[in-house]
């Protein structure tokens, strides 16, 4: 981690942290062999495995909202992001580094309380603690001020976000990189899915969209609440997802999938990445989408339509679930690692003429189901 001198503080007090947490011991079994502290890390990779590496990025105003989102929860969602792709691929993580950028005033205490960027480590570590993940380094900056700059018109994924009053305070912006490993040539990946496979996601759709409409609606009463990732993911799956790294191992370890994505973009969207990667088309039944609990809770919102609810379902991004195929032949247990399995369609050959997602609904006919998740920089 580079040390400007204003940071010297923090990246103390975090290894300080950082070094009393056991999975940051240095220690003959953990992968860091060198954290922070020099102008490397140092990892060690298990004998027969492969590195897998990815990178999100989390941008103020793009990907969350200070007056939407707590600390903890920007911090959490960071790294969910990060793991979720290594879920999708079946890996073990070994190490989380963070680049991080903050407006002065995010850093500086007053009247004794944790500062914005210290809750947002909380958020950050308590997750990294629960997947025994360590932040084996990264880089912090001052963001600059942003003075005259106007934030309307934009999107929080797929909400419209707008009327965000002007200032000059800078953005927050982190990115994580994330490194795993899985045995040589194991990894699950998006282009091996076959014609015929069943389709099948983890845990339940839909709830990310549903919890960040009634955020939307009601900002300021999410605001106290939440300040802890000790949460039940079933209330808060946008605020706390929790990535799906125990199921994506089972999966690979008892070779149940034949291909695999993470439910980041919106089912539709994710789907269509996985259908043109494996060069086939696939069918969704729409009475088989497991509908998260909080999109039957938004009741008084004119959002509870059956309709509006298979649309947050099939479109709405960041539920972090998992998204794999795998052979007819194959039985798949109702629950892996404690998460539900649902099976919700099928691989198809491409057919020409025929749209590459077809939706089964309740008639007999098929209707085409366009990738309408979120997709970055896309303006609508
Ligand atoms: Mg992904």
């Amino acid at each position: 981690m580079k040390t400007l001198p204003t940071e010297r503080a923090l990246i103390a007090s975090l290894r300080e942290r950082l070094q009393a947490q056991p999975e940051n011991l240095s220690g003959r079994r953990g992968a860091v062999r060198l954290g922070i502290g020099d102008d490397c890390a140092i990892l060690r990779i298990p004998r027969g495995h492969e590195v897998l590496l990815t990178t999100d990025m989390s941008l103020e105003i793009i990907h969350f909202r200070r007056d939407w989102h707590s600390p903890e929860s920007v911090g959490h969602r960071c790294l969910a992001r990060g793991l979720s792709d290594l879920a999708a691929m079946g890996a073990r993580p070994l190490a989380a580094f963070l680049s991080l950028a903050l407006p002065q005033e995010l850093t500086v205490p007053q009247r004794g309380r944790p500062t914005w960027r210290d809750r947002f480590f909380a958020g950050l570590l308590a997750l990294a603690r629960q997947h025994a993940i360590p932040l084996a380094g990264g880089d912090t900056a001052q963001s600059p001020a942003r003075s005259g700059m106007r934030a309307d018109n934009t999107r929080s994924r797929n909400t419209h976000v707008g009327n965000i009053r002007p200032d000059s305070t800078g953005l927050v912006m982190a990115d994580i990189v994330l490194v795993g490993s899985a045995p040589r040539q194991r990894a699950m990946l998006r282009a091996t899915a076959k014609a015929g496979d069943r389709i099948y996601v983890t845990g339940h759709l839909g709830g990310a969209a549903a919890e960040l409409a009634a955020l939307a609606a009601h900002p300021r009463r999410f605001a106290k609440a939440i300040i802890t990732s000790d949460v039940s993911p079933t209330r808060h799956p946008h605020l706390f997802p929790q990535p799906r790294l125990a199921v994506g191992q089972a999966l690979r370890i008892r070779r149940l999938a034949t291909a695999a994505i993470d439910l980041s973009d919106g089912l539709s969207t994710d789907l269509d990445h996985l259908c043109e990667e494996s060069g086939l088309g696939a069918v969704i039944d729409a009475a088989c989408l497991p509908m998260h609990p909080l999109l039957g809770a938004l009741g008084a919102m004119p959002l509870a339509a059956m309709e509006e609810r298979l649309q947050l379902a099939l479109h709405g991004g960041e539920d972090y679930e998992l998204l794999f195929t795998a052979s007819p032949k194959t039985r798949l247990p109702r629950r892996i690692a404690g998460v539900p399995i649902t099976c919700i369609g099928e691989m198809l050959s491409c057919k020409r003429g025929l749209p590459r997602m077809q939706l089964a609904g309740s008639g007999t006919r098929l209707i085409p189901l366009r990738s309408a998740g979120w997709e970055h920089y896309r303006r609508r």
